[in-house]
């Protein structure tokens, strides 16, 4: 028998389901949440669960390599993406993932990244002490197949300058964001939802040439 996951994951988990739920970035079943224990395991939100309604029936635990502790259990279809950050980053406490309108619309017209650059929230990144900054936000084509999706986040990982950007996109899907604990990847996620907002914005007081804004 497993052991049982610590209630403060669990509350953390139905707390951040909460909050990303009130600004509509998990609609229907979408999103999924994730912290991690101690002895390499991983507590992560069930498949098939509103994130405005979790309990602790509807958190699990898995392994680094996202095997289920209980095989009756399935998990968040997307848990190879938590697990890699995990692996990837000893650092990293907790992993949100959101399917905002800003993140999918602006994902959907990006290139292979999103520059954002000049926003006081940026101060919300490691790295970078004030708001004259820039960071370009990895943007990768969607994929069904988690495990080739993930290799290709290692494979551009692999071409970023350190320290690496705490987040990324993936196209017309959603956001993925960590950091050391779940108050700070949330406040990560927030940071980054609130610039793609404003981008939104932007383009429809300023649509680029050839694009579809009136
Ligand atoms: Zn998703």
């Amino acid at each position: 028998m497993a052991d049982p996951i610590p209630e403060a994951a669990i509350r953390a988990i139905v707390e951040a389901g909460r909050r990303m739920a009130e600004r509509n970035w998990v609609p229907a079943t979408a999103g999924n949440i994730s912290v991690r224990l101690p002895g390499g395991r991983i507590a992560i939100t069930r498949s098939g669960f509103h994130k405005a309604h979790l309990d602790s029936g509807a958190v699990m635990a898995v392994g680094l390599d996202g095997r289920p502790e209980n095989p009756a259990l399935r998990p968040s279809a997307e848990t190879g993406l938590h697990c890699g950050a995990y692996r990837a980053f000893p650092e990293v406490g907790a992993v949100v993932h959101g399917h905002s309108i800003a993140n999918t619309v602006l994902s959907r017209r990006a290139g292979e990244s999103i520059g954002l650059a000049g926003y006081e929230l940026l101060k919300a990144f490691p790295g970078l002490p004030t708001h004259d900054a820039a960071i370009e936000l990895p943007v990768l084509d969607n994929d069904q197949d988690i495990a080739r999706l993930q290799a290709a986040v290692e494979a551009r990982w692999a071409r970023m300058a350190a320290p690496i950007l705490p987040g990324y996109l993936i196209r017309g899907h959603g956001v993925y964001v960590w950091g050391p604990d779940m108050d700070a990847a949330l406040a990560r996620l927030e940071g980054l939802e609130f610039m793609l907002a404003c981008e939104m914005a932007n383009l429809s007081i300023n649509p680029l040439p050839g694009g579809s804004a009136p």
